[in-house]
């Protein structure tokens, strides 16, 4: 990179941090994007290839998504060089060294991303006194485990189903990813009186156009099987998830899964992106001249984050969930009553909103 300035535009970012302790191998990134809406919550993320520049557009998105999601915070994250399967105690010492470091940004909460979990969200608050996603032991809400963000993912689709002129009893489901997001989405949805027809995960995918049984499939995956050793439906590879008929198609496991050149082998009604950024543009573009409903990323998987704020501000599982139910509820039908007015692709719509909702919050800052 030349000169960090050149991440800078109108929005942010108002802080990038490098973080550097030798005597340890700590290296670190934090960057608070844009904080006019309220104190930055963003993931601590850890992988070995990790850079300034992921970080700075995670940070963005978490911007928009907070925003968009109606929460009084801003968006920031952060990224600590290393392999995050290292010994356990390596990295409580790594984790401690880097909250330490970061305990005069009192405008940037950490909470859990890739390679973190709740027990270094539980290390950094005991080390600097505050992070969300934390154990229940310590007033956490174990939002993988209930199921936060497919709880938000479900009524993100009860929204849309009236946009597409779809019932949900009935309606058939594909989810591709049968992890803490795709699998509790599959179980809100049945019990709106949807059909699983498909899933996925890393094994293959598993297919039964009479139905799939959601509760035996959880209790497989809960157990540490995968999808392929279900004894009943039709065992194929993963990328056959694509193929599969359906009404609606929930992407749930990995980035860029559909893209220009796979894009025409969908064969549905609506997607409703519960994974980050799993269209590429050209993909969503594509759908949307075809008809095809996609509510994005940041509208339609913002249960998890919901839920962060609501423990942040001392609350627990019932308001957490009546706060998804909520702010879901609105924002998709937002973004979908205005999107189908200007003809616009979802995405263009819900990132309109989200801009005007931090340029609304600027206006009240002295310095912006
Ligand atoms: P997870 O690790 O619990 O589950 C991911 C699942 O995807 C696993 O079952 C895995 O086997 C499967 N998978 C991986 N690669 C696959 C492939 N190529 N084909 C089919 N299946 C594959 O992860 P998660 O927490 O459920 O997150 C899933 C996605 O949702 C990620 O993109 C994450 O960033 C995003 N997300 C998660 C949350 C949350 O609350 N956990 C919130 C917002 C967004």
């Amino acid at each position: 990179m030349e000169d960090l300035f050149d991440l800078a535009d109108p929005f942010g970012p108002a802080k990038i941090v490098h973080i550097h302790r030798p005597s340890l191998n700590l290296k670190a990134v934090v960057v608070i994007d844009n904080t006019s809406c309220g104190v930055a919550i963003g993931g601590v993320r850890m992988a070995p290839d990790v850079s300034t520049d992921e970080c700075f557009r995670l940070a963005r998105a978490m911007t928009w998504k907070n925003a968009a999601a109606g929460l009084p915070h801003g968006g920031g994250k952060s990224v600590i060089f290393g392999d995050p399967r290292m010994p356990l105690d390596q990295k409580e010492q790594l984790i401690r060294a880097f909250a330490d470091a970061i305990g005069d940004l009192t405008d940037y909460v950490p909470g859990p991303d890739m390679g973190t979990d709740e027990l270094c969200m539980g290390w950094i608050k005991d080390e600097i006194g505050r992070a969300v996603g934390l154990p229940g032991a310590i007033g956490g809400i174990p939002l993988d485990k209930i199921g936060a963000t497919g709880y938000g993912l479900a009524v993100c689709i009860d929204v849309a189903q009236s946009f597409i002129d779809l019932d949900l009893k009935g309606a058939r489901v594909v989810v591709q990813g049968f992890g803490a997001v795709g699998k509790h989405t599959a179980r809100f949805l049945a019990e709106k009186g949807a059909i699983l027809v498909a899933a996925s995960d890393t094994s293959g995918t598993l297919a039964d156009p009479s139905g799939l049984d959601v509760g035996a499939l959880i209790a497989l995956k809960d157990a540490g099987g995968s999808l392929r050793e279900h004894p009943n439906g039709k065992k194929l590879a993963a990328d056959a998830i694509l193929d599969i008929d359906c009404d609606i198609w929930i992407p749930a496991a990995r980035p860029d899964v559909v893209r220009a050149d796979n894009v025409g082998r969908l064969k549905t009604r609506l997607v409703a992106e519960g994974a980050n950024i799993p269209c590429t543009p050209e993909a969503e573009l594509a759908l949307h001249k075809r008809g095809i409903l996609v509510v994005p990323d940041f509208i339609a998987n913002a249960g998890g984050v919901i839920c962060a704020a609501v423990e942040y501000g001392g609350g627990t599982q019932r308001p957490a969930f009546e706060s998804i139910d909520q702010r879901v509820r609105t924002n998709t039908q937002l973004v979908l009553e205005e999107s189908r007015k200007t003809g616009e692709v979802p995405r263009r719509t819900a990132l309109a909103l989200a801009e005007r909702r931090v340029r609304a919050a600027m206006q009240t800052r002295r310095w912006h």
